[in-house]
């Protein structure tokens, strides 16, 4: 995009958020580090502003971001609740209304104003009336620390932990390519700022319930490799997904351990949800573009991480997945990382 036609959508953007005064911030569902810690960020960030906000999300907090509650309200807006009379509604770290179920029909319908906070590909044509996006950014909390420099407002504590666990979720604690410059830079202004990123990781991911090792090892001993050993492939049935929810165990967990086999070059994990779709999350190593293969089921991401919500049973949904990616590797080069 021309750097005048962003300084365009830029400003529109900053217009919305000082013309408006109530604001709900929502974002995709099962919201993730980066969509919750983008919002902590936004609510610091618009409270300062003296505006009215609430965040609302289409699921539940999960247990391991409850600390955050200690600074900034997170909600959660189930089918049937009213929404919240607002003038504003910010959706983060997405860019689509039906990436929010049945709450994204209500907020379409309520005549509230769409703003977008995104970084996923092709969040430029989302549904926004005005959007400050830019795929190239490696969380949305880094897009709320930049909207802080142009109000020119100083991050709070609470903000900087916002942002600091929107980089961490979104970069694996700075490993993958996405951790930039901005980031590091970024990641250094938190820590003065007052973010301590070994009490944050502690409170993230060593209060799980005593279950979550068993979790762990039966969905592990659930994968199989596929595609010549370059596809790593694990599905977890409704069963198993109702006694991971029961410990609420973040089945992300089993995606680094079948990443790191020797050969593996994309991992699908695919989850069979209660309503009976299948979610499917895929994560690349190599240089195959993920995005598009979840593109193939109307879903979508990034190049080296994207989902897709299949409507299918789960054996079919598994062997549409081995096809698909069989497929995408065939026309990519041999790309052993
Ligand atoms: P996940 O596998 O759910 O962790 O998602 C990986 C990446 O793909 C994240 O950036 C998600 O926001 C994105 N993503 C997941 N599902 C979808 C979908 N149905 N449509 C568009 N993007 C998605
Ligand atoms: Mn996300
Ligand atoms: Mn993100």
């Amino acid at each position: 995009m021309p750097a005048s036609d962003r300084n365009r959508r830029l400003t529109q953007f900053l217009d919305l958020l000082r013309g408006a005064r109530r604001f709900l911030l929502t974002g995709h569902e099962n919201p993730d580090g980066d969509c919750i810690g983008a919002q902590v960020a936004l609510f610091h960030l618009l409270r300062a502003l003296g505006k009215e906000v609430q965040i609302g999300n289409p699921d539940p907090l999960g247990r391991a971001y409850d600390f955050l509650l200690r600074h900034t309200p997170i909600g959660h807006l189930r089918g049937d609740d009213p929404l919240p009379a607002v003038d504003a509604v910010v959706l983060l770290d997405c860019c689509q209304l039906s990436r929010l179920g049945p709450l994204g029909r209500r907020i379409a319908t309520s005549g509230a104003k769409i703003a977008v906070i995104d970084h996923h590909v092709g969040s430029e044509s989302g549904d926004g009336d005005v959007a400050y996006v830019d795929p190239g950014a490696a969380a949305t909390g880094a897009l709320v620390r930049r909207l802080f420099r142009e109000c020119s407002v100083p991050l709070s504590e609470p903000a900087a932990e916002g942002v600091f666990l929107s980089l961490v979720a979104d970069t694996g604690w700075f490993r993958y390519s996405n951790a930039d410059h901005e980031v590091f830079t970024m990641a250094a202004e938190l820590v003065a700022a007052g973010v301590d990123g070994s009490v944050l990781f502690d409170r993230l991911y060593r209060r799980n319930h005593p279950d979550c090792a068993g979790l762990l090892g039966t969905a592990l001993l659930r994968h199989s490799l596929r595609c010549d050993g370059r596809l790593a492939i694990a599905c977890l049935d409704r069963d198993y997904m109702e006694r991971a929810a029961r410990a609420d165990f973040d089945t992300d967990a089993v995606l680094d351990p079948l990443r790191s086999l020797d050969g593996v070059e994309v991992v699908a994990l695919l989850k069979e949800r209660f309503d009976g779709s299948v979610k499917v999350s895929l994560r690349a190593r190599g240089d195959l573009d993920v995005q598009a293969v979840a593109a193939t089921w109307g879903g979508g991401g990034h190049r080296k991480a994207a989902g897709a919500t299949v409507r299918l049973a789960l054996g079919d949904a598994e062997r549409a997945v081995v096809a698909e990616v069989q497929r995408a590797l065939g026309t990519a080069e041999a790309t052993r990382p």
